[in-house]
Order: structure tokens, then sequence, then C-alpha cells
């Protein structure tokens, strides 16, 4: 691709841009000709005719044409203005909340109007509320030959502008003599049906007839799914570049000597299982090379990963590298610091937390270690890779939890751990199973691990669906429970994502409980603790003498405490099946039996009902999470909590996810056969904004 490639030209090239307009596209991720050109529509409106009145039906949109009776404003409840037009088989009210003097003079008795949007039901029967109008002298001319396109807006850019930007930029780019470069080879566009670049462009920008906006919206239409297939193939490729371009520099090899490694597995207070001892040999002949590592580890929760985690950590620090282990909340943070000090305490390593709360002096000493290499584990959240901490010898990179980071957040990490050219190895874990067509997008480039086995003795959790009418019941279940020397948790959960709201449910609910409970030891934790109150309250529940954890769904990941095997879940309804399947993994640690209770807030939708037995039902990480697709999509699944998930320009994962399967070969054809084509591709559909390349 040319600068001379009109679609490469910045938008203020167009009549009627200036720096304002131009300013407000930025929003929208638009900078060039191209980037309108990718602008699709969300829908179409179809105003290829006019329908008469006594043909609308509500809920559907449509053009009508028609004439005043009469106007009038109404005060009740909010403001507003009617207007009732009429044609010859009914009539119809146009209600405006916001209006202005102007308006209300314009509109007349008498006067011809025609306007598209929405039908309902109001208080004077059939209306539209706030349509598109436009006063005429007869219909002719109303009715346009095509769909037409309802495009994506921001704030201060009207439908109408946006609509004449890009068909400006249509007629410039894709226009009889202007030609725009079509990355995908042509054998696979007839491989799949799909037309080529230009023709999907100007179908989706302008319909045609005999193409119907029901049609469009079903999302089956080739220009579409071709697009679609692109974006796919897009961020697809980036990540592999990514991959190849961290690949390509070098690392650091680790050959820690056997016998010590040894001495470290047979100081544990457990023997590592079959897949363990595997997991930790695919990470050992990975570390044993010069190129970086970039490998994920699943793993169930509760299968083990952590001290997987550790002897990885062992090799690099026996080879005399740093090692970075990031946690997603300060409370998992706190829990690997204790078990690696646990683990090393032989060792003369020297471990140190850091996190966004350290302050002061305390933090100043954690970077200037790191910086001088004295320190040799840090383990902590994000903060591990903000600006000012520099790591001496950095030779390994853990991320726990990764999926509650986003990729883009996993892939600057990459960024920041090189030291003199340097590429510290990776290992990301996480315990929700990513199925295998989302793995394609999110995780292609990274080798895959799995703890398929979970600990010896290991009973799974009964699990049991309550409705919270019989809340009371469950609270005498938890004395009953305690008297047996056994520990609880309680977790409240909110849907909102305000932290504030769901921190005080958790303060309510532990006051209730200790008041209905007076002989049990009541504690609390949630995000909105001090870290140093919220580690005193884990470490009174670890040591026992605290019998019940009211908690939030802080403690969602990692927490591990086997005593505790009675899990109270509020409101399970409000979570996604992954999350309560992760947070159910808190017990089911010891070798006791252990219990979970869903108590839903009824009257509970089909769907919920279904979701929750699928818990009842499966212990498997897995299943869980494809059965959850089935039911809600794999857009909710991956996207709804979950900040920093890839954002598709207009692909939507849970229409769309077929295609998936069709990615990787296409990239692979591409990557050996166009090469040329993988930069354009990227820099189309992915902009400058990403991290997936940089390295
Ligand atoms: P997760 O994979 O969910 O991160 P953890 O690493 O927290 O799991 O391990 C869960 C619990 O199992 C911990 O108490 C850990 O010490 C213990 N554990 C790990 N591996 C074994 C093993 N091979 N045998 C027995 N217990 C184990
Ligand atoms: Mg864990």
């Amino acid at each position: 691709m040319h600068s001379a490639d009109p679609q490469q030209l910045p938008v203020t090239v167009l009549t009627g841009i200036g720096s304002q307009t131009a300013e407000r596209l930025q929003k929208l991720g638009i900078q060039t000709l191209q980037d309108l050109l990718f602008h699709l529509p969300l829908r179409y409106q179809d105003r290829s005719r006019i329908t008469p009145i006594a043909d609308l039906r509500v809920g559907s949109s449509a053009l009508v044409c028609g004439t005043i009776e009469f106007i009038d404003t109404i005060q009740r409840g909010r403001n507003s203005l009617i207007c009732r037009i009429s044609d010859a088989s009914g009539a119809l009210s146009l209600r405006f909340f916001h209006f202005s003097a102007y308006q209300s003079q314009r509109f007349k008795p008498g006067i011809m109007i025609g306007c598209y949007g929405e039908l309902r039901y109001g208080y004077s029967g059939l209306e539209m509320v706030h349509p598109d109008y436009k006063i005429v002298t007869d219909s002719a001319g109303l009715t346009e030959a095509n769909l037409t396109p309802v495009y994506p807006l921001t704030e201060g850019l009207g439908q109408n502008s946006l609509r004449k930007m890009i068909n400006q930029a249509i007629s410039l780019c894709l226009g009889n003599e202007a030609t725009i470069t079509d990355y995908l080879p042509a054998t696979l566009l007839k491989h799949h049906g799909f037309p080529n670049l230009k023709e999907a462009l100007l179908t989706l920008h302008n319909p045609t007839p005999p193409l119907s906006a029901a049609l469009l919206d079903t999302g089956k239409l080739p220009a579409l799914q071709r697009l679609v297939f692109e974006e796919f193939l897009a961020h697809h490729l980036a990540l592999q570049q990514g991959k190849q371009n961290y690949k390509y520099g070098q690392s650091p090899v680790f050959n820690s000597h056997p016998i010590s490694k040894q001495l470290f597995i047979d100081n544990l207070s457990f023997t590592l299982t079959q897949a363990q001892l595997r997991v930790i040999s695919e990470i050992e002949a990975d570390c044993s090379q010069t190129r970086p590592m970039l490998r994920l580890l699943q793993g169930d929760v509760g299968s083990g990963k952590t001290v997987v985690a550790a002897l990885s950590a062992f090799l690099a620090l026996t080879t005399g590298y740093q090692v970075a282990i990031m946690a997603p909340t300060e409370l998992l943070a706190e829990q690997h610091l204790q078990n690696f000090s646990r683990w090393f305490a032989a060792s003369e390593y020297r471990i140190e937390f850091l996190s966004g709360q350290l302050k002061g002096k305390a933090r100043q000493a954690v970077l200037e270690g790191l910086n001088s290499g004295e320190i040799n584990i840090v383990i902590g959240t994000h903060a591990l890779f903000q600006e000012c901490v520099n790591y001496q010898k950095l030779g390994l990179i853990i991320i726990d939890e990764q999926h509650r980071f986003g990729v883009n957040q996993r892939l600057a990490l990459r960024e920041k751990g090189q030291i003199s050219g340097l590429r510290p190895h990776q290992l990301i874990m996480t315990a929700t199973p990513i199925p295998r067509t989302l793995a394609m997008l999110n995780y292609s480039d990274l080798d895959i691990s799995i703890i398929d086995e979970l600990p010896p003795g290991r009973k799974p959790v009964k699990t049991s669906v309550i409705p919270a009418e019989r809340r009371a019941e469950v609270i005498q279940r938890i004395s009953h429970w305690v008297n047996q020397k056994r520990q609880v948790y309680w977790v409240c959960t909110l849907i909102e994502e305000s932290e504030l709201i769901q921190c005080e449910a958790a303060e309510k609910t532990a006051a209730y409980l200790a008041q209905a409970l007076p002989e049990i030891r009541v504690g609390l934790v949630h995000g909105r603790m001090k870290a140093g109150e919220k580690d005193s309250a884990m470490q009174a529940f670890k040591s026992a003498q605290c019998d019940l954890l009211v908690a939030t769904t802080v403690i969602e990941v990692g927490v591990d405490v086997p005593n505790a095997s009675l899990m109270i879940i509020e409101n399970p309804e409000r979570l996604g099946l992954s999350q309560l399947h992760q947070l159910r993994g808190r017990v089911g640690r010891g070798d006791q039996d252990s219990y979970c209770l869903l108590l839903y807030q009824s009257p509970l939708s089909t769907v919920g009902k279904q979701r929750l037995a699928i818990l009842k039902e499966s212990n498997d990480g897995f299943v869980i999470a494809e059965k959850d697709m089935e039911l809600r999509g794999p857009g909710e699944v991956m996207g709804t909590r979950q900040t920093g998930q890839i954002q598709f320009k207009i692909a939507d994962l849970n229409r769309d996810s077929h295609i998936l399967e069709l990615i990787a070969p296409a990239a692979n054809l591409i990557l050996l056969e166009h090469p040329e084509a993988v930069p354009a591709l990227i820099q189309r559909w992915l902009g400058h904004s990403h991290h997936y390349a940089e390295v």
C-alpha cells in the first residue's frame, strides 16, 4: 500500500470536515478515508415505500406520509408536543419530548409531513416518538430506492452528516476508476463464496433491492461475513506477528541442577501429580532454549498451578535470574507471597511484595532492590510493571489468573520486561477454560499446557440450588457446620460494577449474621478494605480464629483455605457460570465433604434455572464453560465482566463465532504466500492503537 492510495488520505480532505469534526471522528477511531469505508452500518432502515397508517404494526419501523390534523402540548409527566397526522387509512400521533418554539410553529394543520420511526402504543393510541421527519408538499421524493444505513455515532455527529462523509469516501475510493486493495487472495474468496472487498463494502453501505433489512440483520450475508472473516483474521495475524517478533529475541537459558530441583520437590508437603510433572517438564524444555517461552497453563480450580509456578521460578532463580509474579488481586498476591516464602524458606532468595498500596520508603526499598538485583522474587499486582519499576535481570514473568487481565494488558507486559535485549520467559496461568475457537482469538500466540488431573483425594463439591426464602434455614446450617470445627464462606454478589455498593452489602450481611449467630466468630473481607485489614481478616480465617468469612467476589480467584468446606453464594444468578465455578473452587480443597449453596432470588427465568443446574451437575470447568457458552453465547461469556477483551469493529462473537473456525488455515495461507498483506491487514483493522505487534 502506498500513499497515493486515496483511502490513506486523512478525512479532512473531504468537504465539510474541519478540525472539530475530525476530532469527533477520531472518537470513533476514524482518521483516514479507509477508516470511513470500514465504519459499517449497525442496521438499516427501509424507506423504500410509504406504509398506509392502517397497516402499521407496533414494534416495527416504517415510513409514513400524512397531513397534520392538529397539534397540542401536553403537561402530563414530561412536557410533550403531540402532532396528530392522518392519511386516507387512519391516524397517528407524533410525540416530541424535546421541541423548540420554532418547531411547534412550523407544524400547522393541513401541512403534509413524511416521517420515519418506530411504532409504539402511547396515551393516544399508535404513536412515533421523535421520528425523522420532513415537511413536504407531496409524497413524491420521500422514498429512497435503497435501504438507508444507520451508522454508529458519537456525540456531536449526526446520522445525516456521517452518511454524507461516507458517501464521499465511497465515491473517491470505490468509484468506477478507483480500486481498493483486497488483501484476501482470490482463491480464498472463491473457496468461502465471499465477494471481493469493493463489492462487499458497496453492498453493506448501500444495499440495493432485493436485499431486505431483515436479511441484512441476520448477519448471514456473504458481504458481511467476508468482512467479519477479515477482521478476525487481522486479529489472529496480529497475535501471530507479536509472537514472531517476541520469539525472535534472545532469552536466558535456565539450566538448574537436577539434584537441587529434586530436593525442592521432595520438600513439598505433597507428591506432585503426573499432570503437574508433565507440565513442569514442558516448561523446563521451553526455558532451556534461547528463544523466549510464551506458554499458557490451563488447569481447573484447585489443580495445583501455583506449585508449578514455583518450580518454574526455581529454574530461573538457580540460573541467577529474577522472577516477577503478577496476580489480579492483592489478596491472591499476598497468598502467593506466603506460599513462596514457605517453599523457598530453605534458600537465600529474597522475596518481596509490591502493589499499588505500598507507598513511601517501603516502596522505594523494593524498587531499589529490584533494580540492584538484591530482590530475587517479586510478587504483586499490575504495579509490578509500572513505568518506575526496573529489573536488574528479569528472567521469568508469571501471570496468574490471566483472564482477569485483558489481552492488551498481557501484551503490554511483554514490552516491559526486556532489559538489554534479553526477553524474559513468560508463563501465563488461568483456571478459566477457554473454548477452542475463542482461544484462537485471544491466545493463538501462546503454546498451551494443560493440567488435566486434580490432586488425589479431592471430592467434588456438592452443590444445591436454594431459593432465598429459605435463608433462615441456611443460616441454621452454618451453626451446625461450625460446631463440627469447620469453616464457612458467605459470598455477597451484586451485578453493579459499583464496588462500593457491593462492599456495603457485605458489611450489612456480616453484621446481620453476627447477630443471628452470636456464638460464631464472623469475619469480613471486601475490596475497599486497606491491604493490612484484608490481610488480617484472611489470616484470622486461615488460622481458624474466624469461623464464617463474609466476602465479596474478591475471594473469587486463588484463595486457599482447605478447612473451609461450606460456601453460600447469594444471588448466584447474577454471575457467569465460570465465575461461580471459580468461587466454588474455594471449597473442596481438603479431604472432607464440601458443599456449595446457591441462594437465588426467585423467580428465576428458565435459562437462569438451567444455568444453575449446570453447576449442580458438573464440577468440570471445561464442561461448565462450554454449556454456559451454549446458553449465553460466546460474546456474553467472554465479554461481560472481563475488561480489556478485544473490541471488534463489526464482528459479533455471538453471531459470528462459527467464522472463527475458518481463520487458522487462512492465516497460514496468507503468512506463507502473501506475507506482504499481513501488516496492511493489521493496520486496516487494528489501526495504531494496539499492542499486538509492538515489541
Ligand atoms: P490452582 O490451580 O487453583 O491455583 P492451587 O495451586 O491453589 O490451585 O492449589 C490448590 C491446593 O492444592 C493448594 O492447597 C496446594 O497446596 C494443593 N496442591 C497442589 N498440588 C498438590 C498435589 N500434587 N497434591 C496435593 N495437594 C496439592
Ligand atoms: Mg491459583
